[in-house]
């Protein structure tokens, strides 16, 4: 199969953005990501393997390929929202396998003895590096993977497999270095050198489980979500005018804010059964009760 019938197959299931990297190790990975281990940049919620995140032969011995696709969510703007963009629609995860999985369907009609593994947000490859690599997109000082059609709004979804399809080079380009992003972020972790300090990221704060110390409090105080932060990316001048996704689950059946009374009387089961197809909801009601909690209590 040629990379044309690749990416029309792609745009025939709606996966609008597609590209190809290899299955090298990566050595400048590995030495970014030995960078972060260093020097205490890592949130926990990583693989901790660095082999693992560098050698896509550890998923598969015989792969030959990676295809990367990008999945765009933004869904307009929505003046009350108090939750990250990326939580409007149905859970990502969902979604994004689904279509992976899709996708293998078809090309498994085409190809003999088809392997594949698909992976949303929970291989041990580094998707944004996959990104970059196939050229499906570009890196931004924020370190988000910037799309020309799309902007910097899109999941990333890959898939480990055994065919040999013709690999993609990277873009040469980067975000146009505004500095907005690092002017505006919340917690000051953008450091302008395409790395961000992940550990003060408002993102992962919300996410955190516990009690946040006064630091994160304050960076929490900073902004008015209760779950995920979008400001690098909503000043990010790549994000101006783009277009909507073209993806249903991402666009029907919005749910823009959590409102505290709703959530609070809800069992973590009901939680979890009411809510349990969103993203915001894999780390329970607790820590979005704590938010909202730091949040009232200006
Ligand atoms: S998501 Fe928010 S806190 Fe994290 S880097 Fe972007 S602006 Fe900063
Ligand atoms: S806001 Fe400016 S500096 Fe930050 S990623 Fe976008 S273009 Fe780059």
């Amino acid at each position: 199969m040629n990379s044309e019938r690749l990416k029309s197959i792609c745009n025939s299931i709606g996966i609008k953005t597609v590209g190809v990297a290899g299955v090298d190790k990566s050595e400048n990975l590995k030495e970014l990501l030995e960078y972060r281990a260093f020097n205490n940049l890592n949130t926990g919620l990583e693989e901790p393997d660095i082999l693992k995140r560098i050698d896509p032969k550890l998923i598969m011995e015989d792969a030959k390929s990676i295809i990367v696709c990008a999945f765009p969510y933004y869904a307009g703007e929505f003046e009350n929202s108090n939750i990250s963009k990326y939580c409007y629609g149905l859970d990502y995860h969902i979604v994004v396998r689904n279509m992976l999985n899709n996708l293998c369907e078809l090309i498994n009609d085409e190809v003999e003895n088809f392997e594949y593994k698909v992976f949303a947000d929970n291989g041990p490859l580094v998707d944004r590096y996959l990104a970059y690599l196939s050229g499906i997109g570009y890196y931004g000082i924020n370190n988000s993977i910037i799309t020309d059609e799309f902007g910097s709004y899109v999941f990333i979804g890959y898939i480990v497999n055994n065919f040999e399809f013709a690999v993609d080079k990277p873009l040469l380009k980067t975000c146009i270095n505004c500095g907005k992003c690092v002017k505006y972020c919340p917690g000051n972790v953008i450091l302008g050198n395409y790395k961000i300090n992940p550990t003060k990221c408002l993102s992962y704060i919300t996410q955190k489980k516990g009690n946040l110390s006064e630091e994160e409090q304050n960076i929490l105080k900073n902004s008015d979500k209760v779950f995920g932060c979008d400001i690098c990316q909503e000043v990010c001048p790549h994000n101006k005018d783009i277009k909507k996704t073209n993806i249903e689950e991402f666009n029907n059946n919005l749910l823009v804010n959590l409102n505290r009374s709703d959530i609070s009387e809800l069992s973590n089961r009901e939680f979890k059964r009411k809510y349990g197809d969103r993203a915001f909801s894999w780390r329970g009601k607790g820590i979005i009760i704590r938010n909202m909690d730091i949040l009232s209590d200006e």
